[in-house]
């Protein structure tokens, strides 16, 4: 990332807010680390359960947290992000088992194919992804630890489960007691659980290659206790950040905390930060209402660079419902921006111009709605109502592209903050043109067509040949394409 954080031009510093799940409030992010300068923030991600296609789901949570990222760094923060992937769970052994395939061929296929999506979708690369099959010697000796420490109790049977009556705070993450999460759970089948509350930190298994031996026998790490002896691994005790999304709440993260708190008798996570829900046309996603869409599918419909601009569009903490036509109606907004940087040849080698007063305040605008929880929304109409004001001094003519190129080169690198515009105009417009056609199930029409098209007409104008001009015009707009004439020229906008 080439622009520097203003922070030196701020007289006081304003800290970062950001929303904790754990209290319910905003809080300062204080990174652990006390450098003075380039402190590092450690931030753990809970990532993909490789036992199917990824779904778009899992894109909009890795968006969003690159975008936290992504910010952070910009304010000169070493994030050491690390995400992980879920490759020995229940619903695996369940695949494998269904299926016949080799567990370590089927999670990595799925791996592979998920992190190809999101270089798609130019989000960062993590620092490190932590596999549980990397990680099982260590996974033993955490619950080792517990069960050292009375937090856990080994069954006749050879399962481990953790003792939730041993943990006081248990449920102060989704502010539940354990008295109103005892009336919540069914009774489960498992005789040797001293409470239904408690979990399995080792389950007894030997159907699938997955299972490895354990001073309790042949079996494998429960699900919550690969995220906690992982991040114990490679970040540590005490982290500043951990994330996922908001279905993780319960029981995940609230069973993370208790094992990692009772494993370290210190607190585990200053800051839980938690994505909102994802539906689609206005209900869960869900195979059985066949709405389910997979997350290569999703980038072919909706294009990498739009999906990633409405998923900036809202911010992370609430809920999205994804529809075409939320989709077909950020198309020209999103083109808007390209357009311009379009115009402007040489942006590439510009230098940002962040020293006028009219780039100062976007900058400031843009720093206040990003201090405050990564408040992308707002943080992009501060871009828009710049970008509108660079666009109308080019089209008076009261600046040349010279004039603004500094403007623009700003404009452009706060954008690549929020993941945006790394992909070039014709890319976009491309995609633009196949989703607009995909929705509204006209025939699809090529860049190269329109834009044929568009210099058909302007040839047989002037050769005022009008009936067939009105013919071109009415031809696209019946495929939601509607041509717009300028001074410098025509271009189209979608209807
Ligand atoms: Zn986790």
């Amino acid at each position: 990332m080439t622009l520097q954080s203003r922070n030196e031009y701020r007289s006081s510093p304003r800290k970062i807010a950001v929303y904790n799940t754990l209290g319910s409030e905003k809080v300062a992010l204080d990174p652990l680390d006390q450098a003075a300068s380039n402190p590092e923030i450690k931030m753990y991600v809970c990532g993909l359960t490789p036992q199917e296609h990824s779904h778009i789901g899992h894109g909009l949570m890795s968006v969003r947290f690159d975008i936290v990222r992504r910010y952070l760094a910009y304010r000169r923060l070493r994030v050491n992000f690390v995400m992980n992937v879920t490759d020995i769970e229940d619903k695996i052994i369940a695949r494998v088992l269904a299926t016949g395939q080799d567990p370590l061929v089927m999670t990595r296929g799925y791996t592979d194919e998920f992190y190809a999506c999101l270089a798609t979708l130019k989000t960062l690369p993590v620092e490190k992804i932590t596999r549980v099959t990397e990680f099982v010697p260590q996974i033993i000796r955490f619950i080792e630890g517990l069960i050292s420490k009375g937090f856990a109790y080994i069954t006749p049977e050879g399962n481990v489960y953790f003792d939730v009556s041993k943990k006081e705070d248990y449920g102060k993450l989704s502010n539940q007691n354990t008295s109103m999460l005892f009336e919540s759970v069914r009774k489960e089948l498992d005789k040797q659980k001293r409470s239904p509350l408690d979990f399995a930190l080792w389950k007894r298994d030997e159907s699938t290659k997955l299972s490895q031996p354990s001073p309790w026998g042949i079996g494998r790490p429960g699900w919550h206790i690969e995220c906690s002896a992982m991040i114990h691994e490679v970040l540590g005790d005490h982290i500043d950040i951990h994330g996922g999304g908001l279905d993780l709440k319960f029981p995940h993260h609230e069973n993370e905390i208790a094992q990692s708190e009772a494993f370290s008798g210190g607190c585990f996570a200053n800051i839980w930060m938690h994505s909102g829900l994802l539906n689609i046309g206005g209900q869960k996603m869900s195979k059985s209402l066949n709405n389910f869409i997979v997350l290569s599918e999703g980038l072919e419909n909706y294009g990498a660079a739009l999906l990633r601009f409405v998923i900036a569009r809202q911010h992370y903490r609430s809920s999205i419902d994804l529809t075409d036509k939320l989709f077909r109606d950020n198309l020209n907004a999103l083109l808007d921006f390209h357009r311009l940087f379009a115009r402007l040849s040489g942006l590439e080698s510009a230098q940002p111009d962040t020293a006028s007063p009219e780039c100062q305040a976007v900058i400031e605008a843009f720093e206040a709605a990003m201090d405050n929880d990564f408040n992308s929304p707002e943080a992009l109409v501060a871009l828009e109502k710049f970008r509108s004001e660079i666009a109308q001094r080019l089209d008076s003519g009261k600046a040349g592209p010279a004039d603004v190129g500094g403007q623009a080169k700003l404009l452009l690198e706060l954008g690549h903050i929020l993941g945006l515009f790394f992909y070039p105009l014709e890319h976009v417009e491309a995609e633009g043109l196949r989703v607009n056609a995909r929705i509204l199930g006209a025939e699809p029409l090529s860049r190269e067509d329109v834009h044929r098209l568009m210099q058909e007409r302007m040839d047989v104008r002037a050769a005022k040949n009008f009936a067939r001009s009105d013919e071109i015009r009415n031809e696209l707009a019946a495929r939601g394409v509607e041509i717009l004439d300028s001074k410098a020229g025509s271009t189209f906008r979608f209807a």
